[in-house]
């Protein structure tokens, strides 16, 4: 068999344990996964009610223009329903654009650490990679800018950051939407963006008019806890987007997941009650490392990269003992931190609990 030769280099997606496989290895009754930034409140009611009222649809094909939830989703963000891409998770919005806009003779700019599927999807197509590390956790955008060249055709910014939660200001973006020349595709990734307070976070549907060369992905797998369902879209002017279409699948999004999505959008007051328990849940976290004298990364997202000072993998296996499973920094570019995902104000303080006597041990 002759695999393309750019997959030998890549591993299959490594999910985080599967809570029912805990409980076996360890013997819990009880186990609480903070490793995917999930939403630890579930989802909208009315979400569920959707679903539910979905379910005699089955044997029917979803609209593949996803039109009922385009014209929400138009509303909701401010844009004509011809700005919208939508896709299986935005990871498929990612995997759709890396299969429309890189070849081998492309390349590619992205930061590292940074969400590995940028990468990951660019490999499959064959492109150069060019990374760019973080400073401080932020976006090295001026370093960014100095890789682009004639063959680069997609720059991925992801703010606010995964695995930091670190995000780019208002300002910063600005400056370098004005020198990014007009042949790269600027990607902002804006999966946290429900959970974000900073005040010089950028408004960025508003530069869609001023930059062609712009798309902005959000998510409903994040603060509207629907991920299971995988709905996310890319936001865009209609003639990228038309020319980009035809790389995504007739049928990617799937009935129950539109439906739920909508009904979603109709409970504005989930999310924002949601995003305000997160910032009462990083307000925990953040008191923990002051106490501690642990260093960390301020958070715009919903979890927090935490520096232990030593090997992750011993942090993330004293958890997984006691029931909890977060991401171990190993993976992600960190190999002293882990990546926990804010949970509820009582798994909050049980975790940190479980995170000061491993540290004080
Ligand atoms: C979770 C996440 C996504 C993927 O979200 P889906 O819509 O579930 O595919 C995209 N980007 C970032 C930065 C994420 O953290």
């Amino acid at each position: 068999m002759q695999i393309k030769e750019q997959l030998l280099s890549l591993k299959p997606y490594q999910p985080g344990k599967p809570i029912e496989e805990v409980k076996k290895e360890f013997n819990l009754t009880k186990v609480v996964k903070l490793a995917s930034n999930e939403n630890p409140y579930g989802c909208s009611k009315k979400a569920k009610q959707a679903i539910l009222d979905e379910l005699d649809q089955l044997a029917i094909y979803p609209d593949g223009y996803s039109a009922l939830l385009r014209t929400q989703v138009a509303k909701h963000v401010g844009v004509n329903e011809d700005e919208l891409l939508f896709g299986n998770g935005s990871d498929e919005v990612v995997q759709i654009i890396c299969r429309a806009l890189l070849s081998p003779q492309k390349n590619t700019v992205m930061a590292t650490p940074t969400f590995p599927q940028y990468k990951h999807n660019a490999v499959i197509e064959g492109a150069e990679i060019r990374e760019v590390p973080l400073v401080d956790g932020d976006h090295n955008l001026d370093e960014m800018l100095t890789k682009i060249d004639e063959n680069t055709t997609v720059l991925w910014v992801c703010t606010p950051n995964n695995p930091t939660g670190t995000y780019v200001k208002k300002q910063e973006l600005l400056d370098f939407l004005s020198k990014v020349p007009k042949h790269v595709l600027v990607v902002v990734d804006e999966a946290y963006y429900e959970y974000v307070v900073a005040e010089d976070y950028p408004q960025t549907v508003p530069l869609l008019k001023d930059y062609p060369n712009l798309m902005i992905l959000r998510t409903f797998s994040k603060a509207y806890g629907l991920a299971a369902l995988r709905v996310g879209y890319g936001i865009a002017n209609a003639d990228l987007i038309r020319k980009i279409e035809p790389a995504r699948e007739p049928f990617n999004t799937s009935r129950v997941a539109q439906a739920a999505a909508i009904a979603a959008l109709e409970d504005p007051a989930f999310v924002s009650e949601c995003s305000d328990k997160n910032k009462q849940g990083l307000q925990q976290f953040y008191q923990f490392c002051e106490d501690l004298k642990l260093e960390f990364y301020s958070s715009e997202g919903n979890f927090i990269l935490i520096d232990f000072k030593r090997d992750s993998d011993e942090v993330f296996n004293a958890l997984l003992k006691k029931g909890y499973i977060v991401r171990s920094g190993n993976a992600l570019g960190f190999p002293t931190h882990l990546r926990i995902t804010v949970g509820t104000e009582e798994q909050n303080a049980e975790i940190i609990e479980i995170l000061k006597e491993f540290v004080l041990e």
